[in-house]
C-alpha cells in the first residue's frame, strides 16, 4: 500500500469492477483505492479530496456493484454511490433517511435497488422515489444491529445478513413495505402568543414573525420512537427561486419554533418515521408573513412616485432656472447695450461741447483781436507827428464800435441761451397781431437785405392775426432766421418770408434759396452743442446759438419749429405758433 501512499494497510472491503478495475476500501481512515492492474494507474478517493462531490467517510465497510456499473461503498458514515464515468460520489445519510449511518452491507434486488444492514435495521433504498424504506426488529430482524462482512446473495437472488442474533435470510421480493398510512396532524400554532388552529393559508403582519407549532401522529401502531423530518422553506427567497432544495430537519420533539421570519410566503411539511424506517403521510401548511408597509410594494410604488416627482421637478426647476438665467442675461446684455449707447452719446456730447466751446472761442477773439489791432494802430498813427486825420479816426471807431456791439452781442446770446437751459428764461405773453411783428421785422431788414443782391419777398396771407406771444422774442426770432437766409445765401438768390392761418395755430416759413442744409443735420443744427456742420461757421460769423436759442424761445411759446431743406436748393425754416396758449 505504501506504493499507493497509502498509510493504512487494514483492508476491509474489496470489489472488481465489470471493466477490470480493483476497488479496495480501508478499514481506517484509507478510503477507497480504485486500482488498474494491468497499468498499475490508481485513483484514491477521500473525504478531503479536491473534487466536489467526495466520498462521505474513509473507513470503509462494504463495497458492491449494481447492474448499471455503479460502485456502491458502505461506510461507517453514510452509503456512497459511486459512478465510475463521472467520477463523482453521491452521499446517503440520515438526512436523507437511511436508518443509521453506519452501513455494513450491500446487496441488489432484481430492480437494482441497494438493500444495506445498518446498525439500526436493514434499510432498501428506492433508486426511483430515491426514497429509504426499512425494516427494524419489529418487522422479524433478528436484532436491529448487523455485523461487517457478513453479506450474501446466492444465485436465486435470496439475501443473507448476519447480525448480533444471528442471521436473516429472504427474498427481496417478499418484503411487502409495511407504510403506515397515518398522516401527521396539527395541533395547534403559537403565533406572538395568540394560539390557532389553524393558519393554512393565513397572513400575518411583519411583526407576527415569531411562530410555534405542534404536531402529532393520530394513531401509530408501533410504539417504538417516532422521529419527524420537518422543513420551512421561504418559496419567496432567492435560495428558494434558485431551485435548491431545503433540507430536513429532524428530531424526536413534535413540535418547533421559528423566530423573527422574514417576510415571504412559506410552506412547512412534517413528515414522521417511525423506528422501523417507515414514513408517515407527508403534511403540510402554508402561511404568509407580509413586509412591512414600508417595504410593501404599494410603498415601493410610492417611492418611485414620490422620486419621479422630485426628478421631473428638478428638472423643471433647472429648465426654469436656465431660463430665468437666460432672460436675466438678456436684460443685462440689453441694459448694457443701452448704457453703451448713453456712454457713447455722453461722449459724444463731451466732444461736440468742448467742439462748441472751442469755436466760441474763436468767435470771442475775433472782434476783440479787431478791437486790439485797432487800438494799436491808433496809438502808432498817433505817435507820428501829423497825428491821425479825423475821417481815419471815425473809420477807426466805427470798426471799434461794430466788433464791440458783436461781442455784446455773442455774450448776450451765451447769457441767454443759459438761461433759456436752466428755464430762468421769462417771456411775456401778450396779445399781438403777429402780422404785423413778422412784417414789420422783414421790412427792417429789406435794405440790409438788397444790398447784398438778395431779392426779399414778404407774403402774407392773411392781414391780421392776434396770438398770444413776446413780441421782443418772436422779433428775435424773425431776425434770426432771416440773419441766417442772409449768410448762408449768395447773391442773386431770394428770401421769401411766409404767414399762414391754421385756425387756432399760425405758420411762419422763412425760405431761402441758398447752399441748403444736408437732412442728417436739419435736427441737430437746433443744438447749441451739435453744431458741427460748417467747418467755417467762423469765418461767417456764427456762433452756433442763433437757431439754439429761436428753439428755445419758440418751446417757451409752446410752439414747434423746425427745417426743411436740400443740399445746393435752398431751405425753409418754419415754425408753428400756438393762438392761445394754456
Ligand atoms: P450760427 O450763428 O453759427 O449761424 P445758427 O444756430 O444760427 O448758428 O445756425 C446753425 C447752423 O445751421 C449754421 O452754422 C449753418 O451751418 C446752418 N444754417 C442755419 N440756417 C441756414 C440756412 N438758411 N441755410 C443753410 N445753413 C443754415
Amino acid at each position: 500500500m505504501k506504493e499507493y501512499k497509502i498509510n493504512d494497510t487494514y483492508v476491509s472491503a474489496i470489489n472488481e469492477d465489470k471493466d477490470g478495475y480493483m476497488y479496495i476500501g480501508f478499514f481506517l481512515e484509507g478510503g477507497v483505492l480504485r486500482l488498474n492492474p494491468k497499468t498499475k494507474e490508481f485513483e484514491n478517493y477521500k473525504t478531503t479530496s479536491s473534487k466536489s462531490n467526495n466520498i462521505s467517510s474513509n473507513s470503509i465497510k462494504a463495497i458492491n456493484e449494481d447492474k448499471e456499473g455503479n460502485m456502491w461503498i458502505g461506510t461507517r458514515y453514510g452509503l456512497n454511490k459511486f459512478n465510475p464515468n463521472t467520477k463523482e460520489f453521491t452521499n446517503y445519510t440520515t438526512k436523507d433517511g437511511l436508518p443509521n449511518n453506519t452501513v455494513y452491507g450491500i446487496l441488489f434486488d432484481k430492480q437494482s435497488n441497494p438493500w444495506v444492514s445498518t446498525n439500526l435495521g436493514i434499510s432498501k433504498l428506492d433508486i426511483k422515489s430515491n426514497k429509504f424504506q426499512s425494516l427494524g426488529i419489529t418487522d422479524g430482524l433478528q436484532s436491529n444491529e448487523f455485523n461487517g462482512n457478513a453479506y450474501f446473495q446466492n444465485k436465486e437472488g435470496e439475501f443473507f445478513f448476519v447480525g448480533i442474533n444471528g442471521l436473516n435470510a429472504f427474498y427481496p421480493e417478499d418484503i411487502k413495505q409495511s407504510s403506515f398510512n397515518t398522516k401527521v396532524e396539527f395541533d395547534e400554532f403559537n403565533v406572538d402568543g395568540k394560539i390557532y388552529k389553524i393558519i393554512n393559508g393565513k397572513k400575518f403582519k411583519s411583526n407576527e414573525n415569531n411562530i410555534s407549532m405542534n404536531f402529532f401522529l393520530p394513531s401509530y401502531k408501533n410504539t417504538g420512537k417516532i422521529r419527524y423530518y420537518y422543513k420551512l422553506e421561504n418559496t419567496e427567497s432567492e435560495w428558494y427561486l434558485n431551485l435548491k432544495d431545503a433540507e430536513w430537519n429532524s428530531s424526536e420533539n413534535n413540535s418547533v419554533v421559528y423566530s423573527n421570519l422574514e417576510p415571504g410566503n412559506y410552506e412547512f411539511n412534517v413528515v414522521a418515521r417511525n423506528n422501523n424506517g417507515s414514513f408517515s403521510i407527508q403534511n403540510n401548511v402554508k402561511f404568509t408573513i407580509e413586509k412591512p408597509f414600508w417595504k410593501s410594494n404599494t410603498a415601493l410604488l410610492l417611492y418611485a412616485v414620490i422620486i419621479i416627482i422630485a426628478i421631473y421637478y428638478y428638472i423643471n426647476r433647472m429648465k426654469r432656472l436656465d431660463k430665468l438665467v437666460y432672460k436675466r442675461t438678456s436684460q443685462l446684455r440689453n441694459e448694457m447695450e443701452k448704457n453703451n449707447k448713453l456712454l457713447n452719446k455722453v461722449i459724444q456730447l463731451e466732444k461736440n461741447k468742448n467742439n462748441y466751446f472751442v469755436n466760441l472761442s474763436h468767435e470771442l477773439r475775433t472782434p476783440l483781436n479787431v478791437i486790439n489791432g485797432t487800438r494799436q494802430l491808433i496809438t502808432e498813427l498817433n505817435k507820428k507827428e501829423e497825428g491821425i486825420s479825423k475821417s481815419k479816426i471815425n473809420h477807426y471807431m466805427n470798426v471799434i464800435d461794430k466788433n464791440s456791439k458783436r461781442l455784446l452781442n455773442l455774450i448776450n446770446n451765451i447769457i441767454d441761451s443759459t438761461k433759456l437751459q436752466s428755464d430762468q428764461y421769462i417771456v411775456n405773453l401778450e396779445n399781438h397781431d403777429i402780422v404785423y411783428i413778422v412784417e414789420e421785422t422783414a421790412l427792417g431788414l429789406r435794405d440790409y437785405i438788397e444790398n447784398k443782391g438778395i431779392e426779399l419777398i414778404v407774403d402774407p396771407e392773411i392781414e391780421e392775426k392776434i396770438i398770444q406771444c413776446d413780441n421782443y422774442e418772436i422779433e428775435r426770432c424773425i431776425v434770426n432766421l432771416i440773419g441766417n437766409a442772409i449768410k448762408f445765401t449768395p447773391s442773386g438768390g431770394k428770401i421769401e418770408v411766409i404767414i399762414k392761418d391754421l385756425d387756432d395755430k399760425v405758420m411762419i416759413s422763412i425760405k431761402d434759396s441758398g447752399i441748403g442744409i444736408e437732412e442728417k443735420f436739419h435736427k441737430s443744427i437746433f443744438d447749441r452743442f451739435n453744431q458741427v456742420i460748417d467747418a467755417n461757421a467762423e469765418v461767417k460769423g456764427g456762433s452756433g446759438l442763433g437757431l439754439t436759442i429761436t428753439k428755445q424761445i419758440i418751446q417757451l411759446h409752446k410752439g414747434s419749429i423746425y427745417v426743411e431743406s436740400e443740399v445746393g436748393k435752398g431751405s425753409n425754416f418754419i415754425i408753428i405758433l400756438q393762438e392761445k396758449i394754456k
